[in-house]
Order: C-alpha cells, then structure tokens, then sequence
C-alpha cells in the first residue's frame, strides 16, 4: 500500500496519492484555483477515477448542476458563471467510444479547443492523440488494488507540458 502522499514535487511533475472519493475532491478543487486554459488530457483504465474528478473539478469552478458523462454524446459544455461576472466555457470530453478522429471535426471539436480561455477536459484523448492539440496538463490515473480496510486509493500523476509551462503553470502548491 502507498504511505507517501506525495511522491514526486515539482513545479512541472507531481504524483499524488488519493486514499479516498474526498482526497480526489480535495485535487479537484486545488486544480480548480489554477490558471489553466487549454485541453487536459485525463487518462486511465476504466474505473480509474476520471469521470469523478472532473465532476469534483466542475462543481469547484462553479458549476451548481449535474454532471453527466459524456460516454455517449463526446462532448459535455459548460458555461460556468464567475464570481467576476465573466464565464468560462468549460468542455468535458470523452472519447472511449470515438471511431475515427475525424469525427472530432463533425462535432466543431476545433472551435472548442481554439476558444479563448477555455478549458478542455478530455478523457481516453489517446483516441485521437495525433489529431489533437498538445495539453496544457497531463493527468493519469491509476487504481490500486484495494486493502484490508477496502480503501480505494488511486494514484495520479501531474505533468505540465510545454505548452502549460509556457503559460506559467505551476503544480507546486498541490497538496493532499
Ligand atoms: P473513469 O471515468 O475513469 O472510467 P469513474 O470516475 O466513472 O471512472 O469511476 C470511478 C469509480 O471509482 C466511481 O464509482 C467512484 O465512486 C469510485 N472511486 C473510489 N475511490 C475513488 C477515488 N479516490 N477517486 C475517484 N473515484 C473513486
Ligand atoms: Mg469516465
């Protein structure tokens, strides 16, 4: 079983040990306080985590209603109301079940991800990695197996592109 709650720490690498659903909710609101734009790719095996924290990730930014996945129709949008008055599109993607990458641009994928301060969070991206922009962030998850007291861990690792770097991300200040 993991002991360490935090692997790896960096500024551009981090990995994080989630002991339970409230850990993944305490991430999910420390990623909502960073300046992120641009496309997150979540990656995972099933089960993994993913679809759970992005929820966590939109109700932290301000998003007060259901949060369905995507499996079926790609592409969940949002339009979080900020506190500033402003809002910010947020998109949730998940392309398990994507045919052929060219399906991205049936459904104005492209206009998504060019949106000016947008946040693209896209789960099973390998789907259409060559077609895709490169991410701001990584983030993979992995399930551990689950110990005597059946607690459902889950290890997440961090990573800042070079594109996020150039933006100034900074993943430092994560703790769980
Ligand atoms: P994915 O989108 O990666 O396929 P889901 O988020 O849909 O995975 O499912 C994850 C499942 O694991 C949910 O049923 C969730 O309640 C459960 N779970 C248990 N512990 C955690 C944890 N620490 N973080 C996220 N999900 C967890
Ligand atoms: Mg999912």
């Amino acid at each position: 079983m993991w002991d360490g709650q935090s692997i790896e720490n960096d500024k551009y690498l981090k990995t994080l040990i989630l002991n339970s659903e409230q850990d993944t909710q305490s991430l999910a609101e420390q990623l909502a306080t960073l300046p992120l734009t641009g496309s997150v790719w979540l990656a995972g095996d099933l089960g993994a985590g993913k679809t759970t924290l992005t929820r966590y990730w939109l109700q932290a930014l301000g998003h007060t209603g259901a949060v369905k996945s995507p499996t079926y129709t790609l592409v969940e949008p949002y339009s979080i109301h900020r506190k500033d008055g402003s809002t910010k599109p947020v998109y949730h993607a998940d392309l398990y079940r994507l045919q052929d990458p060219e399906e991205l641009s049936f459904i104005g994928f492209d206009e998504y991800l060019d949106e000016p301060e947008a946040l693209v969070i896209i789960e099973w991206a390998s789907r259409a990695d060559s077609y895709l922009p490169p991410p701001t962030l990584f983030i993979d998850m992995t399930q551990s197996v689950s110990d005597v007291n059946n607690i459902e861990a889950r290890q997440v690792q961090l990573r800042v592109s070079k594109a996020g770097q150039a933006q100034g991300l900074d993943l430092s200040q994560l703790i769980i």
